[in-house]
Protein backbone atom coordinates (compact mmCIF):
# COMPACT_ATOMS: atom_id res chain seq x y z
CA UNK A 1 0.00 0.00 0.00
CA UNK A 2 0.90 3.85 -0.94
CA UNK A 3 1.49 5.70 2.77
CA UNK A 4 -0.18 8.39 2.52
CA UNK A 5 1.60 11.75 2.79
CA UNK A 6 1.23 14.16 5.76
CA UNK A 7 2.70 17.59 5.54
CA UNK A 8 4.11 18.35 9.05
CA UNK A 9 4.00 22.18 8.21
CA UNK A 10 0.46 22.19 8.55
CA UNK A 11 -1.89 23.87 11.56
CA UNK A 12 0.85 24.03 15.08
CA UNK A 13 3.59 22.37 12.61
CA UNK A 14 4.89 20.84 15.67
CA UNK A 15 4.84 17.40 17.55
CA UNK A 16 1.30 16.88 17.75
CA UNK A 17 0.94 16.20 14.18
CA UNK A 18 3.06 13.25 13.82
CA UNK A 19 2.46 11.38 17.29
CA UNK A 20 -1.15 11.80 15.99
CA UNK A 21 -0.86 10.76 12.47
CA UNK A 22 1.83 7.82 13.20
CA UNK A 23 -0.78 6.29 16.14
CA UNK A 24 -3.85 7.19 13.37
CA UNK A 25 -2.01 4.98 10.86
CA UNK A 26 -1.34 2.19 13.54
CA UNK A 27 -4.78 1.69 13.91
CA UNK A 28 -5.93 1.53 10.62
CA UNK A 29 -2.54 -0.59 9.66
CA UNK A 30 -1.89 2.22 6.56
CA UNK A 31 1.56 3.26 6.17
CA UNK A 32 2.23 6.48 6.69
CA UNK A 33 4.84 9.07 5.68
CA UNK A 34 5.51 12.71 7.51
CA UNK A 35 7.33 15.36 5.66
CA UNK A 36 8.59 19.05 7.06
CA UNK A 37 8.44 17.42 10.62
CA UNK A 38 7.85 20.03 12.63
CA UNK A 39 8.72 22.58 10.69
CA UNK A 40 7.45 25.70 12.46
CA UNK A 41 9.53 25.00 15.42
CA UNK A 42 13.08 26.10 16.50
CA UNK A 43 14.76 24.29 15.47
CA UNK A 44 12.61 22.04 13.61
CA UNK A 45 12.55 18.01 12.87
CA UNK A 46 12.38 15.21 15.32
CA UNK A 47 13.72 15.91 18.72
CA UNK A 48 14.23 13.19 21.18
CA UNK A 49 10.61 12.93 22.83
CA UNK A 50 8.96 12.69 19.54
CA UNK A 51 11.05 9.97 18.59
CA UNK A 52 10.68 8.33 21.56
CA UNK A 53 6.50 8.19 21.06
CA UNK A 54 7.32 6.73 17.18
CA UNK A 55 9.59 4.29 18.60
CA UNK A 56 6.67 2.89 21.15
CA UNK A 57 4.03 2.84 18.42
CA UNK A 58 6.49 0.70 16.47
CA UNK A 59 6.77 -1.49 18.84
CA UNK A 60 3.63 -1.99 20.15
CA UNK A 61 2.94 -3.15 16.65
CA UNK A 62 5.97 -4.43 15.39
CA UNK A 63 5.94 -1.84 12.56
CA UNK A 64 9.18 -0.96 10.77
CA UNK A 65 9.84 3.25 10.82
CA UNK A 66 12.17 5.24 8.82
CA UNK A 67 14.03 7.88 9.53
CA UNK A 68 14.08 7.99 12.95
CA UNK A 69 16.87 9.71 14.22
CA UNK A 70 17.08 13.75 15.99
CA UNK A 71 16.68 16.32 13.83
CA UNK A 72 15.10 13.99 10.49
CA UNK A 73 12.24 16.64 8.41
CA UNK A 74 10.64 12.72 6.78
CA UNK A 75 9.22 9.81 9.12
CA UNK A 76 7.78 6.91 7.25
CA UNK A 77 6.09 4.50 9.19
CA UNK A 78 4.73 1.20 7.74
CA UNK A 79 2.72 -0.53 10.95
CA UNK A 80 2.07 -4.38 11.06
CA UNK A 81 -0.21 -6.47 13.44
CA UNK A 82 -1.03 -4.85 16.81
CA UNK A 83 0.23 -6.82 20.16
CA UNK A 84 -0.19 -7.12 23.42
CA UNK A 85 1.86 -7.95 26.41
CA UNK A 86 4.16 -5.63 28.53
CA UNK A 87 6.54 -2.56 27.15
CA UNK A 88 8.76 -0.22 28.61
CA UNK A 89 9.38 2.87 26.72
CA UNK A 90 11.99 4.94 28.27
CA UNK A 91 12.48 8.95 27.19
CA UNK A 92 16.36 8.60 28.37
CA UNK A 93 15.65 12.51 29.27
CA UNK A 94 12.79 14.33 30.94
CA UNK A 95 10.74 13.94 27.07
CA UNK A 96 6.93 14.17 28.47
CA UNK A 97 5.49 11.04 28.99
CA UNK A 98 2.10 11.74 28.60
CA UNK A 99 2.77 12.81 25.16
CA UNK A 100 3.56 9.66 24.62
CA UNK A 101 0.69 8.37 26.23
CA UNK A 102 -1.36 10.36 23.79
CA UNK A 103 0.32 8.17 20.72
CA UNK A 104 0.27 4.74 22.64
CA UNK A 105 -3.04 5.00 24.52
CA UNK A 106 -5.40 4.54 20.96
CA UNK A 107 -3.17 2.00 20.04
CA UNK A 108 -3.62 -0.11 23.10
CA UNK A 109 -6.75 0.61 23.75
CA UNK A 110 -8.04 -1.21 20.26
CA UNK A 111 -4.90 -3.84 20.74
CA UNK A 112 -5.34 -7.89 20.51
CA UNK A 113 -5.42 -7.82 24.75
CA UNK A 114 -4.15 -6.18 27.52
CA UNK A 115 -1.21 -3.60 27.32
CA UNK A 116 0.93 -2.66 30.43
CA UNK A 117 3.13 -0.18 29.36
CA UNK A 118 5.56 1.88 31.34
CA UNK A 119 7.41 5.17 30.64
CA UNK A 120 9.87 6.61 31.83
CA UNK A 121 10.90 10.67 31.68
CA UNK A 122 9.07 13.73 32.60
CA UNK A 123 5.61 13.61 33.90
CA UNK A 124 4.95 17.08 34.53
CA UNK A 125 6.33 18.96 32.00
CA UNK A 126 6.25 22.55 30.03
CA UNK A 127 3.59 22.76 27.04
CA UNK A 128 2.32 18.72 27.71
CA UNK A 129 -0.25 17.57 30.29
CA UNK A 130 0.65 16.64 33.28
CA UNK A 131 0.07 13.51 34.43
CA UNK A 132 -3.00 14.04 36.83
CA UNK A 133 -4.91 15.96 34.00
CA UNK A 134 -4.91 12.53 32.20
CA UNK A 135 -6.08 10.68 35.75
CA UNK A 136 -8.59 13.68 36.41
CA UNK A 137 -9.70 15.49 32.63
CA UNK A 138 -8.99 12.86 29.91
CA UNK A 139 -9.66 9.77 31.53
CA UNK A 140 -12.76 10.32 32.87
CA UNK A 141 -13.93 12.01 29.21
CA UNK A 142 -12.53 8.56 27.45
CA UNK A 143 -14.27 6.37 30.18
CA UNK A 144 -17.54 7.53 29.01
CA UNK A 145 -16.79 6.60 25.70
CA UNK A 146 -15.85 2.86 26.67
CA UNK A 147 -11.76 3.32 27.45
CA UNK A 148 -10.61 0.80 29.96
CA UNK A 149 -7.35 2.21 30.90
CA UNK A 150 -5.52 3.00 34.07
CA UNK A 151 -2.77 5.09 34.91
CA UNK A 152 -0.54 5.22 37.87
CA UNK A 153 2.22 7.76 38.66
CA UNK A 154 5.26 5.69 40.61
CA UNK A 155 7.51 8.52 40.28
CA UNK A 156 7.38 12.08 38.95
CA UNK A 157 10.41 13.53 37.04
CA UNK A 158 11.18 16.73 35.98
CA UNK A 159 13.32 18.84 33.82
CA UNK A 160 16.10 18.66 33.11
CA UNK A 161 16.79 14.71 33.60
CA UNK A 162 13.25 13.62 34.30
CA UNK A 163 13.51 9.89 35.17
CA UNK A 164 9.84 10.01 36.35
CA UNK A 165 7.34 7.04 36.33
CA UNK A 166 4.25 6.26 34.54
CA UNK A 167 2.56 3.00 34.77
CA UNK A 168 -0.50 2.41 32.28
CA UNK A 169 -3.18 -0.95 31.85
CA UNK A 170 -5.45 -1.00 29.23
CA UNK A 171 -7.77 -3.71 28.32
CA UNK A 172 -9.01 -3.74 24.95
CA UNK A 173 -11.82 -2.49 23.79
CA UNK A 174 -14.60 -3.29 20.73
CA UNK A 175 -15.62 -0.17 19.73
CA UNK A 176 -15.77 3.13 21.26
CA UNK A 177 -18.84 5.09 22.20
CA UNK A 178 -19.85 8.83 20.71
CA UNK A 179 -19.90 11.54 23.37
CA UNK A 180 -22.41 14.64 23.26
CA UNK A 181 -21.12 17.25 26.29
CA UNK A 182 -22.21 20.39 25.60
CA UNK A 183 -23.54 22.15 28.70
CA UNK A 184 -21.84 21.12 32.15
CA UNK A 185 -22.39 23.38 35.36
CA UNK A 186 -19.29 23.44 38.01
CA UNK A 187 -20.11 20.91 40.92
CA UNK A 188 -16.99 21.12 42.96
CA UNK A 189 -13.44 22.04 42.50
CA UNK A 190 -9.73 20.25 43.67
CA UNK A 191 -6.99 22.03 43.81
CA UNK A 192 -3.43 20.31 44.00
CA UNK A 193 -0.45 21.79 44.51
CA UNK A 194 3.07 19.14 44.48
CA UNK A 195 6.30 19.58 45.12
CA UNK A 196 9.47 17.51 44.93
CA UNK A 197 12.88 18.44 47.31
CA UNK A 198 11.22 22.19 47.80
CA UNK A 199 10.33 23.68 50.98
CA UNK A 200 7.04 22.70 51.95
CA UNK A 201 5.66 26.36 52.18
CA UNK A 202 5.65 26.61 48.26
CA UNK A 203 2.71 23.71 47.60
CA UNK A 204 1.10 25.51 50.56
CA UNK A 205 0.97 28.85 49.28
CA UNK A 206 0.03 27.86 45.87
CA UNK A 207 -2.77 25.87 47.56
CA UNK A 208 -3.75 28.81 49.26
CA UNK A 209 -3.84 31.19 46.61
CA UNK A 210 -5.85 29.28 44.04
CA UNK A 211 -8.15 28.18 46.35
CA UNK A 212 -8.70 31.54 47.08
CA UNK A 213 -8.96 32.17 43.41
CA UNK A 214 -11.35 30.30 42.89
CA UNK A 215 -14.01 31.26 45.69
CA UNK A 216 -13.62 34.85 43.71
CA UNK A 217 -14.70 33.04 40.90
CA UNK A 218 -17.79 31.32 43.03
CA UNK A 219 -16.34 27.95 42.22
CA UNK A 220 -18.55 25.69 44.82
CA UNK A 221 -16.54 23.28 46.95
CA UNK A 222 -13.14 23.93 47.06
CA UNK A 223 -11.15 20.68 48.19
CA UNK A 224 -7.18 21.27 48.73
CA UNK A 225 -4.61 18.62 48.38
CA UNK A 226 -0.88 19.20 49.02
CA UNK A 227 2.17 16.78 48.40
CA UNK A 228 5.76 17.87 49.22
CA UNK A 229 7.92 14.87 48.95
CA UNK A 230 11.33 14.75 49.81
CA UNK A 231 14.42 12.22 48.49
CA UNK A 232 14.48 9.11 49.18
CA UNK A 233 10.84 9.16 48.98
CA UNK A 234 10.12 6.38 46.22
CA UNK A 235 7.72 8.47 44.37
CA UNK A 236 10.51 11.86 44.59
CA UNK A 237 11.95 13.30 41.28
CA UNK A 238 15.47 13.46 40.81
CA UNK A 239 15.29 17.07 40.32
CA UNK A 240 13.75 19.54 42.31
CA UNK A 241 10.24 20.74 40.83
CA UNK A 242 6.34 22.08 41.60
CA UNK A 243 2.91 22.84 40.04
CA UNK A 244 -0.37 23.22 40.85
CA UNK A 245 -3.82 22.16 38.75
CA UNK A 246 -7.13 23.32 39.35
CA UNK A 247 -9.89 20.75 38.44
CA UNK A 248 -13.45 21.68 37.90
CA UNK A 249 -15.68 18.47 38.09
CA UNK A 250 -18.75 18.91 36.14
CA UNK A 251 -22.49 18.06 36.87
CA UNK A 252 -22.19 15.86 33.57
CA UNK A 253 -19.45 13.85 35.17
CA UNK A 254 -16.76 15.54 32.94
CA UNK A 255 -14.16 17.68 34.56
CA UNK A 256 -11.99 20.44 33.29
CA UNK A 257 -8.00 20.75 34.16
CA UNK A 258 -6.16 24.15 34.26
CA UNK A 259 -2.29 23.70 35.62
CA UNK A 260 0.50 25.89 36.13
CA UNK A 261 4.19 24.67 36.56
CA UNK A 262 6.54 26.41 38.91
CA UNK A 263 9.72 28.62 37.63
CA UNK A 264 13.08 29.36 39.42
CA UNK A 265 12.26 33.11 40.79
CA UNK A 266 8.84 33.02 39.65
CA UNK A 267 6.98 33.33 43.15
CA UNK A 268 4.54 30.48 44.18
CA UNK A 269 0.96 33.05 44.43
CA UNK A 270 2.34 34.05 40.58
CA UNK A 271 2.50 30.39 39.53
CA UNK A 272 -0.93 29.23 41.31
CA UNK A 273 -2.19 32.80 39.63
CA UNK A 274 -1.56 31.49 35.91
CA UNK A 275 -3.63 28.95 36.93
CA UNK A 276 -6.61 29.89 38.21
CA UNK A 277 -6.54 33.19 35.25
CA UNK A 278 -6.72 30.81 32.92
CA UNK A 279 -9.55 29.20 34.36
CA UNK A 280 -11.53 32.23 34.78
CA UNK A 281 -10.70 32.99 31.23
CA UNK A 282 -12.08 29.43 29.71
CA UNK A 283 -15.44 29.23 32.61
CA UNK A 284 -16.69 32.49 31.07
CA UNK A 285 -17.44 30.95 27.94
CA UNK A 286 -19.63 28.56 29.29
CA UNK A 287 -18.47 25.45 27.48
CA UNK A 288 -17.64 22.14 29.59
CA UNK A 289 -14.63 21.51 27.81
CA UNK A 290 -11.27 22.98 28.09
CA UNK A 291 -8.71 23.81 25.13
CA UNK A 292 -6.53 21.15 25.81
CA UNK A 293 -9.27 18.14 26.36
CA UNK A 294 -10.49 19.92 23.09
CA UNK A 295 -7.91 18.59 20.59
CA UNK A 296 -6.77 15.75 22.92
CA UNK A 297 -10.78 14.27 21.98
CA UNK A 298 -9.91 14.29 18.52
CA UNK A 299 -8.47 11.25 17.72
CA UNK A 300 -11.10 9.42 20.26
CA UNK A 301 -14.60 10.37 18.74
CA UNK A 302 -12.96 9.85 15.14
CA UNK A 303 -12.91 6.50 16.14
CA UNK A 304 -16.06 6.02 17.85
CA UNK A 305 -18.65 4.35 16.89
CA UNK A 306 -21.60 7.14 15.92
CA UNK A 307 -21.83 11.32 15.57
CA UNK A 308 -20.03 13.02 18.48
CA UNK A 309 -20.70 16.36 19.69
CA UNK A 310 -18.64 18.52 22.13
CA UNK A 311 -18.53 22.39 23.20
CA UNK A 312 -15.18 23.45 23.89
CA UNK A 313 -13.83 26.77 25.52
CA UNK A 314 -12.05 27.58 22.14
CA UNK A 315 -10.58 26.46 18.91
CA UNK A 316 -6.93 25.94 18.92
CA UNK A 317 -4.19 25.39 16.71
CA UNK A 318 -4.03 22.18 18.04
CA UNK A 319 -7.64 21.04 18.13
CA UNK A 320 -7.45 22.52 14.37
CA UNK A 321 -5.05 20.47 13.42
CA UNK A 322 -5.95 16.77 15.30
CA UNK A 323 -9.20 17.36 13.51
CA UNK A 324 -7.05 17.86 9.64
CA UNK A 325 -5.03 14.92 11.02
CA UNK A 326 -8.31 12.57 11.95
CA UNK A 327 -9.81 13.64 8.78
CA UNK A 328 -6.98 12.45 6.27
CA UNK A 329 -5.64 9.74 8.03
CA UNK A 330 -8.91 8.30 10.17
CA UNK A 331 -11.51 9.04 7.38
CA UNK A 332 -14.02 11.01 9.51
CA UNK A 333 -15.78 13.68 9.43
CA UNK A 334 -15.68 17.01 11.02
CA UNK A 335 -18.06 20.06 11.45
CA UNK A 336 -16.39 22.92 13.51
CA UNK A 337 -18.57 25.67 14.28
CA UNK A 338 -16.88 28.63 15.90
CA UNK A 339 -19.91 30.15 18.55
CA UNK A 340 -17.80 33.68 19.39
CA UNK A 341 -17.37 34.22 23.07
CA UNK A 342 -19.21 30.86 23.96
CA UNK A 343 -16.48 29.07 22.39
CA UNK A 344 -16.82 26.59 19.40
CA UNK A 345 -19.08 23.03 18.68
CA UNK A 346 -17.36 20.49 17.01
CA UNK A 347 -19.26 17.62 15.30
CA UNK A 348 -18.00 14.59 14.48
CA UNK A 349 -19.25 11.61 12.66
CA UNK A 350 -16.50 8.56 13.90
CA UNK A 351 -16.10 5.76 11.64
CA UNK A 352 -16.69 3.10 14.49
CA UNK A 353 -13.51 1.31 14.27
CA UNK A 354 -12.88 -2.04 15.56
CA UNK A 355 -10.51 -4.40 15.63
P1 LIG B 1 6.61 20.55 19.78
O1 LIG B 1 7.71 19.91 20.60
O2 LIG B 1 6.78 20.36 18.37
O3 LIG B 1 6.25 21.92 20.24
P2 LIG B 1 4.98 18.89 21.22
O4 LIG B 1 5.41 17.50 20.96
O5 LIG B 1 5.38 19.57 22.49
O6 LIG B 1 5.34 19.75 20.00
P3 LIG B 1 2.49 19.91 20.80
O7 LIG B 1 2.31 19.76 19.35
O8 LIG B 1 2.80 21.26 21.32
O9 LIG B 1 3.48 18.87 21.21
O10 LIG B 1 1.22 19.30 21.58
C1 LIG B 1 1.10 19.39 22.96
C2 LIG B 1 -0.09 18.58 23.48
O11 LIG B 1 -0.10 18.72 24.89
C3 LIG B 1 -1.45 19.03 23.01
O12 LIG B 1 -2.31 17.92 22.91
C4 LIG B 1 -1.94 19.95 24.13
O13 LIG B 1 -3.33 20.01 24.29
C5 LIG B 1 -1.34 19.25 25.32
N1 LIG B 1 -1.06 20.20 26.43
C6 LIG B 1 -0.12 21.18 26.45
N2 LIG B 1 -0.15 21.85 27.62
C7 LIG B 1 -1.12 21.26 28.37
C8 LIG B 1 -1.63 21.50 29.69
N3 LIG B 1 -1.14 22.46 30.45
N4 LIG B 1 -2.64 20.73 30.13
C9 LIG B 1 -3.16 19.76 29.35
N5 LIG B 1 -2.72 19.48 28.10
C10 LIG B 1 -1.72 20.22 27.61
Amino acid sequence: MEPIVIDGSVGEGGGQILRMAVSAAALLSRPIRVVNVRAKRNPPGLRPQHLVAVRGVAELTGGRVEGLRVGSMEVAFYPSAPRSGRFVVDAGTAGSTTLMLQSLLPVTAFATGPVELELRGGTNNPMAPPVEYLNWVLMPALRRMGVRAEIELVRRGFYPRGGGIVRARVEPVRRLRPIDVETGRVVRAKVFAYSCNLPEHIVERMARRASEGLKRLKVPEVAVETEALLSPHPKCSLDPGTGVIVVLELDNGLAMGFDSLGERGVPAERVADRAVEECARQLRTGAPVDSHLGDQLVIWVALADGRSTYRVTELTGHTETAVFIAERVIGARFDVESLGDRGARITCDGIGFSR
